[in-house]
């Protein structure tokens, strides 16, 4: 049977083509047609012998996911993807224009288990992990349709990438492997809701890549309701894991909290977050929620601007580094989910 070969790492394949009794170098080239070059055909690679290609479409294909939609938005260039897997499945990606860079944001699961309440993506539940191939394609096709060089990647879209942990890994040394897309490991970030013996794997196999939880809460109390993977792994052992993952890879964390009109955005909470993250040097980011229909008793509403201000306050009183994240694509359903559930209708 054949077989994706973007679910191959550069290893890998040198073993897979010595094996059809070809050599190393022509790794290097069908890579360097796939990342740099956007082909993705073996018979439009024109530097192998007719032979050599109808070898190689005999044992692999290179799978590409179908865009069924394109949202670019008019305010800032911000382009949501909704793609179909080869099962049908859909999963979304998002490209972020910066001045001086583009940023990726590609998803990791088909769905998410982590059920978060204010995620379009967690109520929809979990279908499956993706390969590392579905991971790595998401960002050379997106540079195929929009014919950008991406240099950041978030592990931010649909899916908690520390549930899918293997294939995360490895789609994160393909993309960084200096043969192929050779994108540097500190320009990767990773984002989790946090599970705290996988925070501390990762430090050890990828300490180059940035890490950043999806904090929301500084008490369990809280942080149960909104994140209900809280109720699996606390806050204390999350901050813990957090410390051992500073300690080992040298990095600094970066949390998020998203603020959520009278439910987190009080004094209280900002004193309650300053002293759990006192020390760390760690860096928080401030997302107001974007209005979205409410969860049972809990509504989720963008907080006044003046809380906003008032939460940011606190933070800046006790030194800890933070920012209120500037939104991006707020003319598209740019916000995790929201464009596949649309399709979904
Ligand atoms: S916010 Fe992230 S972790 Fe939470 S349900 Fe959505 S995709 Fe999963």
């Amino acid at each position: 049977m054949r077989k994706n070969l973007l679910d191959f790492n550069y290893e890998e394949l040198v073993e897979e083509f010595g094996k059809l009794g070809l050599e190393k170098f022509r790794v290097d080239q069908v890579w360097d047609w796939i990342y740099k070059k956007k082909v993705f055909d073996f018979e439009a690679m024109t530097n192998l012998s007719k032979e050599n290609r109808s070898l190689l479409s005999e044992r692999f294909y290179i799978y590409i996911p179908e865009l069924l939609d394109m949202q670019i938005s008019a305010i800032d260039k911000t382009t949501k993807f909704l793609w179909k897997l080869e099962d049908g499945n859909t999963i979304e990606s998002v490209l972020l224009f910066h001045p001086d860079r583009v940023t990726a944001c590609i998803s990791t699961q088909v769905g998410c288990p982590a059920k978060c309440v204010f995620c379009a993506t967690g109520q929809s539940g979990f279908v499956r992990n993706l390969s590392a191939g579905e991971i790595v394609s998401q960002i050379i096709a997106m540079e195929s349709h929009r014919r950008v060089n991406i240099g950041n990647i978030v592990y931010m879209g649909m899916g908690e990438p520390l549930l899918n942990y293997i294939e995360v890994v490895k789609s994160v040394k393909i993309l960084n492997h200096k043969k192929g897309k050779n994108i540097s490991m500190r320009r990767i970030s990773i984002s989790t809701v946090g599970i705290p013996e996988k925070i501390i794997e990762l430090a050890n196999d990828l300490p180059e890549v940035k890490l950043a939880i999806s904090l929301h809460a500084p008490t369990n109390y809280k942080r149960d309701i909104i994140v209900p993977m809280n109720k699996k792994y606390s806050v204390e052992e999350i901050i813990h894991a957090a410390k051992e993952y500073q300690k080992i890879t040298k990095n600094r964390v970066t949390f998020e909290y998203i603020l959520i009109r009278e439910f987190n955005d009080f004094v209280d909470d900002a004193e309650k977050l300053a002293q759990l993250l006192k020390g760390m040097g760690a860096y928080v980011n401030l997302i107001p929620i974007n209005p979205i229909p409410s969860s049972g008793e809990l509504k989720l509403e963008r907080p006044h601007h003046w809380a906003i201000e008032r939460f940011k306050e606190v933070l800046d009183k006790h030194n800890i580094e933070n920012e209120i994240r500037k939104e991006k694509g707020t003319d598209i359903d740019a916000a995790c989910g929201q464009l596949r559930r649309r399709h979904k209708g």
